[in-house]
C-alpha cells in the first residue's frame, strides 16, 4: 500500500512545535523524500524513520528551508550503526542541480568516504520524470522566487522553483511547494486529483479556498504554516463546515492506495 507522510508542516519560520516543510512518499519498497530543510534529520528522527530507508530525495528549491539539511542528513547516514550500503538518488531541477552538488561536496561529504553512491538526476519543466515504476512527477516552473528577479547580483537562473504532480500508482497529487502567488494553484487545473497539498505562506486562506471550489480535489491539505498562521487557519476551518480543506500535521500518514 502506498502513503504519504508529512515529516514536517512549518513555514520557513523555525518552530518548536514542528520541522519545516517536507513528507515522504511511500510504495512498497521505495520511499522519496520532498525536501530536506534545516534539521530534516531531526525531524525523521522525530517521526522514527529510518534514514536508510530513504531511496531518493527531490529537491523542490534553494531556500534553507527547503534544501540546507541535505549534507548532515546523507552524513547521518554514515554515522549509523549499519552504516549505509545502498545508493541514494538526489533529484533537482537542471537549473540548481550543479548547487546542490558543489553544497554536499563543500560540506565535505565526499562519496569515496562516504561508503554508498550519491546518484544525481535532474528533471525539465514540463518532462514526465519518471523515478521507478510506481512514482513518477511531472513539474511545472512556480512563480515563488519572481520577487527576486530584479535584485542585483541574482542569478537568475538559480531562482527556479517547482511545483509539482505526482502519479504515485493509481493517485495523482498536486504538492504546490512554495509558490508566489494564488495563480500558480492552477498550474494543474485540468487533471482530477486525489490529493492536494498547498503551501499556506504565500497565499491566503480565502484563495485557498476559492481554489478549493473550482479545481477537481477529492482530499485538500495545507502545509508550510507558521505557529501564528496555524491558529488564524484552524479558526477559519472550523466555521467553513462544507470544506475538504484541513491542516496537515508533522508525523500524519495519508494512505493513497
Ligand atoms: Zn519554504
Amino acid at each position: 500500500m502506498s502513503h504519504l507522510q508529512f515529516i514536517g508542516t512549518s513555514s520557513a519560520l523555525t518552530s518548536l512545535k514542528k520541522f519545516h516543510s517536507s513528507f515522504i512518499l511511500s510504495t512498497k519498497n521505495f520511499n522519496l523524500l520532498v525536501d530536506t530543510g534545516d534539521g530534516s534529520s531531526r525531524a525523521l528522527l522525530n517521526q522514527k524513520i529510518d534514514f536508510n530507508s530513504i531511496d531518493a530525495i527531490l529537491i523542490t528549491h534553494l531556500h534553507a528551508d527547503h534544501y540546507c539539511g541535505l549534507p548532515s542528513l546523507l552524513t547521518q547516514m554514515k554515522l549509523l550503526k549499519e552504516p549505509r550500503k545502498k545508493k541514494i538518488l538526489i533529484i533537482a531541477h537542471e537549473s540548481i542541480l550543479d548547487v546542490i552538488q558543489k553544497f554536499i561536496f563543500n560540506s565535505m561529504v565526499f562519496e569515496e568516504k562516504m561508503g554508498f553512491k550519491i546518484e544525481y538526476k535532474n528533471f525539465s519543466w514540463e518532462k514526465i520524470f519518471s523515478i521507478n515504476k510506481k512514482i513518477k512527477f511531472l513539474s511545472k516552473k512556480n512563480s515563488h522566487l519572481n520577487s527576486n528577479l530584479l535584485l542585483k547580483n541574482v542569478r537568475k537562473k538559480k531562482l527556479s522553483s517547482s511545483s509539482f504532480l505526482f502519479f504515485v500508482e493509481k493517485a495523482k497529487i498536486f504538492y504546490t511547494s512554495d509558490v508566489g502567488s494564488a495563480e500558480d494553484l492552477y498550474l494543474f487545473k485540468d487533471e482530477k486529483l486525489d490529493l492536494l497539498i498547498s503551501e499556506s505562506s504565500h497565499i491566503n486562506y480565502d484563495d485557498i479556498c476559492i481554489a478549493e471550489q473550482k479545481l477537481n480535489v477529492k482530499k485538500f491539505l495545507l502545509t508550510h504554516f507558521t505557529d501564528e498562521v496555524e491558529n488564524q487557519i484552524k479558526k477559519k476551518i472550523s466555521k467553513n463546515k462544507n470544506s475538504k480543506i484541513s491542516l496537515a500535521s508533522d508525523g500524519q500518514i495519508i494512505n493513497l492506495s
